[in-house]
């Protein structure tokens, strides 16, 4: 396998995925169920319902 003579340097690297790299805020959807924020794609942490079936229990404290 070829080796490169020259490699960039960790801070070359990491200046770039900086640049091309944007961070976003975590989305949030309201729970068709309970209007709890939840995340998309998840169940919902107060009732614990997914696509209008509960599939995860979830307890008082
Ligand atoms: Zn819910």
């Amino acid at each position: 396998m070829a080796v490169p003579k020259k490699r960039k340097s960790k801070a070359a690297k990491r200046a770039r995925y900086a640049a091309n790299t944007k961070l976003s805020a975590a989305k949030f959807q309201r729970c068709p169920n309970c209007f709890a924020p939840r995340r998309p794609h998840r169940a919902c942490g107060s009732c614990g319902f997914y696509r209008e079936e509960q599939i995860v229990e979830v307890f008082e404290v």
